[in-house]
């Protein structure tokens, strides 16, 4: 056996031993998780994620630089695949060629080509690095907290991967042994052949040939090695934690609703997630996946108003643990029983601090490159401090008394729900045993669009204008109760499907079918998590209602608004649930309106502060969430800020007030629903029969 055929053996042997020793070790740790059904539920569309996701790089092209150079490294590695078959096929057989394509120029030319792109790619990424170093920028940096120096090192070995590509195929060029000839077709190679013809045309070049297909070889295995024992596991795991992804789209639902009926539940269940064991395979293949990139802490609200939560952090230190637990897990632990680390995650491992940062609002989710779904996790540890532990802000324990014992977060009961409608220039048709005939909608109003003053303001303006366009609605007045959307959030899950089996009946009772909802968070729940527990219903947002009735000419805004709107976007519309041009268009048809987009918009829009039951919790650490939001607000200059969201309605407002008895926001300055800006250019309410009734 010739030396070099030994030597690349032996390289191979250790480096594919190390390689499968891991791969069969994360195997095992991952079955070790707990189940997590229905993740195939939705092929076609999962299937369709992993071509835009994974082979197009659609999320990652967001990012224009680094999205490009990531573009061309995945593809250059794709490419490279059969640079590594040929270097193996070198190493047996000298001639060595892939069937039917042979050493066509074309071939070449690719290999060449993409390996250029994967070096300028190496090159573009040591740059972002070097501006976006850490130790300078601090948590400013999406890389803070992120392990630089083995990026650095990763880097280092793709480089030479290339590197030793060229240079054995340069030396194969001079030494007459390079398949694809003297052609320019193969530049890189060609031109480092050039670089190497004064060694001569046998011997050197010979020497130098062998040396570097080992190099490459061992650089190979090397390069893969690492990969499986780092952050860099990605490479190979995040396809598949794309196509397993269950919201290819929008966030939609969280991913687990246990089974809570007190009849099937018993002393030993536990609910959420308490210790490392508790969570699933999926959510550790999420930790497996994480590259470390940073995107989802540089969108994070909490992160950006200088709180301990980073989604980066905590999915890298759930990851930490997970290895950690390993031996525990998988039953080689000192006296463990297996399966049991008796180690919890709240607060050794994640400070309550950090749990009970997070909003909710989804934006870490929405930009993971690898589909990794923070919210159920940070929504399964707290359903166990909930549940199982009776651990939670104290302020928010207030809220839950008020949702259970009188139907509201603020406890003010059913009496007051039809207050709202108190001046209306029409009657609103109160549901009894049943939706009365002819009536459409059944309009659900919520808690605050019910209760809080300022939001009750909208739910006026909006019943209006609906009445205007001809639209048949009636409410559930006292009937209607908490969609359990907070309880939810905070992890109660007992008393939020104690909630939704109520409003499930209720809406069963009096025959609802089509909902139209003011608030996108009732809406989300309604919409979205009232069909795991059996409540189908036709859902819609009153901006998505809205848009519908201007585009059939039921509503004609034409009385002119001299004024500005910057329209923000609430979490659980615009990333939850994909709605983001219903309300533009909207605003668009007010004629003389001005709109103006702040900088985080659409898609990356940046929460107020109120989802995840942020809403009733103090916020006692770094700069309030409300205030940044509202003075990105500000810079637009603009005259409103529009929301569609009674939550953002009332922090964004208390923002503004704030800001105006600081003398820092003009005395103008407004914030009203979507439904008050629209409203005057209504004109006057006629009266008689509404604008959009009739022929
Ligand atoms: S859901 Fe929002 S607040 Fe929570 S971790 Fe993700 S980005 Fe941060
Ligand atoms: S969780 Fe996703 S976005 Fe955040 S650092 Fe990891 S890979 Fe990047």
């Amino acid at each position: 056996m010739p030396l070099r055929l030994a030597i690349g053996f032996a390289v191979t042997a250790v480096g594919a031993g190390f390689v499968a020793w891991r791969a069969a070790f994360l195997v095992r740790l991952a079955l070790a998780g707990r189940e997590a059904p229905g993740r195939l539920a939705r092929l076609p569309r999962q299937l369709w994620a992993e071509v835009t996701d994974v082979f197009a790089q659609r999320k990652l092209l967001r990012w224009s630089v680094p999205g490009v150079a990531h573009f061309f490294t995945f593809w250059g590695f794709i490419a490279l695949l059969f640079t590594i078959v040929e270097v193996y096929g070198d190493l047996f057989y000298r001639r060595f060629a892939f069937p039917f394509v042979g050493h066509t120029a074309g071939l070449g030319f690719v290999e060449d080509f993409f390996a250029f792109l994967v070096l300028a790619a190496v090159v573009t990424f040591a740059v972002i690095r070097l501006v976006r170093n850490p130790h300078e920028r601090g948590r400013e940096s999406r890389f803070y907290g992120s392990h630089t120096g083995l990026a650095w090192a990763v880097l280092g070995l793709i480089f030479l991967v290339i590197a030793t590509l060229w240079l054995y195929r340069g030396a194969q060029y001079n030494d007459g042994t390079f398949p694809y000839g003297h052609t320019w077709w193969t530049f890189a190679s060609h031109g480092v052949g050039l670089a190497l013809a004064p060694f001569g045309h046998g011997g050197a070049n010979a020497g130098i040939e062998t040396a570097f297909i080992l190099a490459q070889i061992a650089v190979i295995w090397g390069f893969f090695v690492l990969v499986v024992y780092s952050k860099h596991l990605h490479i190979f795991v995040s396809e598949l934690n794309v196509l397993l992804s269950r919201r290819p789209k929008a966030l939609g639902p969280l991913a687990t609703t246990p089974n809570m009926d007190p009849e099937q539940i018993s002393e030993e269940d536990v609910f959420g997630a308490g210790r490392i064991e508790h969570l699933t395979w999926k959510q550790y293949l999420d930790f497996y996946s994480c590259t470390e990139c940073g995107r989802c802490q540089d969108q994070c609200p909490a992160w950006a108003t200088a709180k301990p939560l980073s989604p980066k952090l905590l999915i890298m230190n759930l990851r930490d643990h997970l290895f950690a637990s390993a031996p525990a897990l998988l039953g080689r632990g000192d006296g463990d029983a297996k399966g049991h680390t008796g180690i919890s995650l709240v607060p050794s491992v994640i400070d309550p601090d950090v749990l009970w940062s997070c909003t909710t609002c989804g934006a870490c989710v929405e930009q993971c490159p690898v589909d990794i779904e923070h919210v159920d996790t940070i929504v399964d540890l707290r359903r166990y401090q909930v549940l199982m532990e009776s651990s939670f802000p104290t302020e928010a324990g207030t809220m839950l008394r008020n949702v259970e014992n009188r139907g509201d977060p603020w406890g003010l009961g059913s009496s007051h729900r039809l207050d709202w409608a108190e001046g209306l220039p029409f009657e609103v048709p109160v549901v009894g045993d049943s939706i009365p005939e002819g009536v459409e909608y059944l309009f659900w109003v919520g808690c605050a669009g019910a209760l809080d003053e300022r939001a009750r303001r909208a739910t006026q303006a909006l019943a209006r204008v609906l009445h205007r366009a001809g639209v048949s609605f009636a409410v559930l007045g006292p009937k209607e109760s908490c969609t359990g959307d907070p309880a939810r959030r905070m992890g109660n899950e007992y008393l939020f499907q104690t909630q939704a089996q109520q409003n499930i009946e209720t809406l069963k009772g009096v025959g609802a079918r089509k909902v139209v909802a003011w608030c996108p968070h009732c809406f989300n729940t309604l919409a979205r998590e009232y069909p795991a527990l059996g409540g189908d219903f036709e859902v819609i947002h009153h901006t998505q209602l809205l848009s519908r009735l201007v585009s059939e000419g039921r509503l004609r805004p034409s009385a002119p608004q001299d004024r500005s709107v910057t329209y923000h976007d609430p979490c659980y519309l615009a990333r939850h649930n994909d709605v983001r041009q219903a309300p533009r268009s909207v605003l668009e048809a007010v004629p003389g309106l001005t709109s103006v987009e702040m900088h985080r918009h659409g898609r990356r829009t940046f929460c107020c502060g109120a989802g995840g039951s942020r809403m009733w919790m103090e916020e006692r650490i770094g700069k309030r969430i409300n205030a940044e939001r509202t003075d990105e607000a500000l810079s637009t200059g603009a005259d409103v800020v529009g929301v569609a969201c009674p939550y953002c309605m009332i922090m964004l407002d208390d923002a503004v007030k704030e800001r105006q008895a600081a003398g820092t926001a003009p005395e103008a300055l407004r914030v009203l629903d979507i439904a008050q800006v629209m409203e005057p250019s209504l004109g006057e309410m006629p009266p008689g029969a509404p604008q959009g009734a009739g022929p």
